[in-house]
């Protein structure tokens, strides 16, 4: 077998430093999230020669199970609409690609926005926000559900890795952003998330805006006629004007234009928002009560697309049929299973044992992708039910 051997040494230079902590010194600016500065993990680890603690939580993320889950749970669009669409791992994967962009030009830590970029969405639960309100109402007393919080569930307790800690043993800070997520009230008692965090949900929102248009243009729910009523996209028409047109690229120039548009005006808005407290560490940032937004004018027209796709989109008949043949089926399988604790796996089974059976399936059936989610319907739901069980 080969040994890699690794001289920590030659990476420290006489001020004892790693090259990532060196790095971040010369390329971040003072009010990004400094690795050093990091308030470490639930069990403490040794610090790695040549990976910072968010490199690493970025790893630990995209090497769990529930990550790669992700490619198999919808975002708005269900499998059997086409393969064109986006899944929750593809709009994952925009979400890090725009952060990282918005990141880096900020001089924020990219690793760490990176690491809240492919976190953000893990605790999705199958078939989308309808999936999440199934479980929520069979949950209503028990806690209810949230994905966001299903999240930390997932990452504190759920997931395995090679260690006897539990979990993923994420750094404070990636904790904390995911911890933001699951209560959005900007009550004046509350800190703002860390620039890092921020610079996620903005470009969670750019790329959902952006490619539920495409997809939806794509699958024909929605049409140009439509679109051409909206500000913003009268605005990206507007601003690629110049572009070179070939035949049927109009959608795809579109789409372009409006991620563009927004993050543009974003990181200028972004810019200018922090010229002021430039020299303000990470925590001063916070403590000051700094949002980073867009532009008045492009957030309102970005407000009137999103209600657009609300009622023209998200409401469709088709999707709203998906919905609630996938929320039906959800609660089949839980009250089932309420029924039939046994037939968990018994790793939930002995989560019932510690958190009580209702926890256990919710968390049981969260982390489930849609696919698994219909074949354990099948098998356990429709051959149950032709064997004369009565559950329901
Ligand atoms: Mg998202």
């Amino acid at each position: 077998m080969r040994i890699y051997a690794y001289d920590q040494a030659s990476d420290k230079g006489a001020d004892s430093q790693f090259a990532w902590q060196k790095r971040e010194q010369l390329l971040l600016a003072p009010y990004a999230t400094f690795s050093k500065e990091s308030r470490g993990r639930r069990f403490p680890e040794e610090l790695h020669p040549y990976r910072s603690p968010f490199q690493r939580d970025r790893d630990r993320i995209l090497h769990s199970a529930a990550f790669r889950r992700l490619s198999g749970k919808m975002q708005v669009f269900t499998g059997d609409m086409g393969d064109y669409h986006r899944t929750r791992l593809t709009h994952t994967n925009e979400v890090a690609s725009l952060a990282r962009t918005v990141g880096r030009y900020l001089r924020l830590n990219e690793d760490l926005t990176e690491a809240l970029a492919l976190l953000h969405d893990i605790g999705h639960p199958p078939f989308g926000h309808c999936g999440e309100d199934a479980l929520d109402e069979c949950l209503a007393d028990f806690g209810g559900f949230s994905h966001n919080r299903f999240a930390l569930d997932l990452v504190e307790q759920i997931e395995q890795r090679w260690t006897a800690a539990p979990g993923l043993n994420l750094t404070e800070e990636v904790i904390s952003g995911q911890i933001g997520r699951t209560d959005k009230s900007r009550d004046s008692l509350r800190l703002p998330p860390i620039l890092e965090a921020q610079v996620v949900d903005a470009a969670d929102s750019i790329a959902y805006d952006a490619h539920d248009v495409d997809d939806a243009l794509q699958v024909g729910l929605i049409s140009f006629q439509q679109l051409y009523k909206l500000a913003i996209v009268r605005r990206a028409m507007e601003v690629s004007d110049g572009s070179v047109r070939r035949p049927n690229n109009e959608r795809q120039l579109l789409v372009h234009t409006l991620i563009d548009l927004q993050i543009d005006d974003f990181v200028r808005h972004c810019q200018s928002q922090l010229a002021d407290v430039q020299e303000l560490d990470s925590q001063s940032i916070r403590d000051i009560g700094l949002y980073l937004n867009m532009s008045a004018e492009l957030e309102s027209e970005k407000r009137e697309l999103e209600s657009f796709l609300f009622e023209n989109v998200y409401r469709h008949p088709r999707l709203v049929e998906i919905r609630l043949r996938a929320a039906t089926r959800l609660k089949q399988l839980f009250h089932l299973l309420v029924a039939y604790p046994e037939r968990l796996p018994i790793r939930f089974q002995e989560i019932a044992a510690r958190q009580g059976v209702e926890k256990a399936i919710g968390q049981y059936l969260a982390g489930m992708t849609d696919r698994f989610c219909n074949e354990t319907y099948v098998s356990l739901v429709e051959l149950g039910r032709s064997h004369g069980e009565d559950w329901a």
